[in-house]
Order: structure tokens, then C-alpha cells, then sequence
């Protein structure tokens, strides 16, 4: 679903991402992890074209998005984002925040984007604040109807930069079985996060990177299996998280 070929990034004379490959199968869920400044948010953003790249290539079902030509608007539709900041418009009620790229940008009926706006409350758990203002949540509803949002889009594979990071304490879990709850019904999804509950749980692959390389792209059982088998750096994160 996803495919990351020998991406290459640098901010002037910085380089970002070196040479970062790996893909993700449909329905897969790999966790990305690794220091602050390692990259891990530069990288999950060339998936939707958010940053691009110097050299190599990125493809989301079939379709590149590095080429010259892609329809990027269409592309990034398919591709659900979640970040660490909600990001939802605060003059807008909930419902109208699910709503608004349903019609301007998939052009749904008022009355379509609604219903599915109201599905996916429902989903969320947050039927009943549907007519109310963002600022009228606490962080972990905001977060879930972020979440919700980026689904009102029907994407094929959902991008999570630390969904939850910005929380408080209590409400990680509420944003965290939203996402497991996303995993078991088979969304493709790549998630940045030191949550390593959630990736114990629901990961498939755990990716570790460090200073913009990817040094671990492994199986969830072997990256917590024996974690004297990591690499030095893996292990140095993994004995501050763990
Ligand atoms: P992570 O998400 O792992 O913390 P980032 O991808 O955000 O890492 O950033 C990786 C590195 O790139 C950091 O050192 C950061 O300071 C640098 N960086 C990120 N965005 C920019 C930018 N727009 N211009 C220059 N440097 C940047
Ligand atoms: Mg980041």
C-alpha cells in the first residue's frame, strides 16, 4: 500500500533522510519510533507530499506520489493524517469540521457528508457532541474527532504523527483504543509513536530510526523479542521508554 524507495532528504546542508526505505502492506500497522530530530515526522510526511524529497521514490496504492503530474489534492484525500495537534477549525462545529472536505473536496451532498459525519461520531464515541465547537473538548475528544475527520475521507491508509503526546496523561488511552479499534478492522496505518502498549498490541512491524536512517524495520515480536539483538542505538531508546 505504502512503498518508500531510497528517499533522500536534506534541509540545506542537513540531511534529514538518508536513503529510508520500507513499505507497508495492505492492512499492516508499523510503528515508527526513535529519538526527537531522528526524522520520524519528516518521513511520514513525504508519504502524503507534505515535504518533498530530494531523491527516490514514494508510491501510495499503486500511485507515485514524487512523480511530476500527480494529482496531489486526490492523493492527499486518500491519505488520512493525524497529528500530534488536532488541528481542527475552532469556528466550526464538530459536525461542520467532518463535513467541510466531504463536500469541497470529495463532493458530497450536505446531507451525505452528515451522515457519515455522524457514522463516524458514533464510531468515536462522540455522537453527542456533534453541534458543539472544538473548544468545547477536552484534548482527547479533539484528538478523536481529528481522527474521525481524516476518516470521513474513506482514506486507504491513515498517517499518525504522536497522536498523543500532546495529551494529558488520561487521555491517551481513549485516542489509543480508537486507533487499536482502526487496526482490528484492517486500516493500512503508519503511526509515529513512543506508545509501545499500542505497538506491543497492534503493530506488525515496529520501524526504529536514528539521525535519518531507518536502523531497525522489524517484526513486532523480534524488536521486543530480545532486545540485546537491536542495535546499540535501538537499545539506548528502548532502555529510556521501556
Ligand atoms: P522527529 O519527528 O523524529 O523528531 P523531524 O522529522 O521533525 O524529527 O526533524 C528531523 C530533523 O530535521 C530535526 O533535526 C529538525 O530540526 C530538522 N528539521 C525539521 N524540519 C525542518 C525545516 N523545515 N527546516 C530545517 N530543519 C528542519
Ligand atoms: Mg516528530
Amino acid at each position: 500500500m505504502i512503498t518508500i524507495s531510497d528517499v533522500c532528504k536534506s534541509y540545506g546542508s542537513f540531511q534529514v533522510l538518508t536513503h529510508c526505505s520500507t513499505t507497508v502492506a495492505k492492512g499492516e500497522v508499523v510503528v515508527v519510533c526513535g529519538p526527537s530530530g531522528s526524522g520520524k515526522s519528516t518521513l511520514i510526511k513525504t508519504v502524503n507530499a507534505l515535504e518533498p524529497i530530494d531523491s527516490g521514490e514514494i508510491s501510495v496504492d499503486g500511485v507515485s506520489v514524487t512523480a511530476k503530474g500527480t494529482n496531489l489534492p486526490k492523493l492527499r484525500s486518500r491519505v488520512g493524517m493525524v497529528f500530534q495537534h488536532f488541528e481542527l477549525f475552532p469556528h466550526l462545529s464538530i459536525m461542520e469540521n467532518l463535513m467541510l472536505a466531504q463536500i469541497k473536496v470529495l463532493g458530497r451532498s450536505k446531507v451525505e457528508a452528515e451522515k457519515k459525519g455522524l457514522q463516524l461520531l458514533e464510531r468515536v464515541g462522540l455522537k453527542e457532541q456533534a453541534y458543539k465547537h472544538p473548544g468545547q473538548l477536552s484534548g482527547g475528544q479533539q484528538q478523536r474527532v481529528a481522527i474521525a475527520r481524516a476518516l470521513a475521507m474513506d482514506p486507504v491508509v491513515m498517517l499518525f504523527d504522536e497522536p498523543t503526546s500532546a495529551l494529558d496523561p488520561e487521555m491517551v488511552n481513549e485516542v489509543l483504543d480508537v486507533m487499536v479499534q482502526l487496526a482490528h478492522e484492517g486500516m493500512t496505518m503508519m503511526c509515529v509513536t513512543h506508545e509501545m502498549g499500542f505497538a506491543r498490541k497492534v503493530a506488525d512491524r515496529v520501524i526504529f530510526m536514528d539521525a535519518g536512517q531507518i536502523v531497525e524495520d522489524c517484526p513486532k515480536e523480534e524488536f521486543f523479542g530480545d532486545i540485546n539483538a537491536r542495535s546499540d542505538r535501538a537499545q539506548q531508546f528502548l532502555s529510556k521508554i521501556l
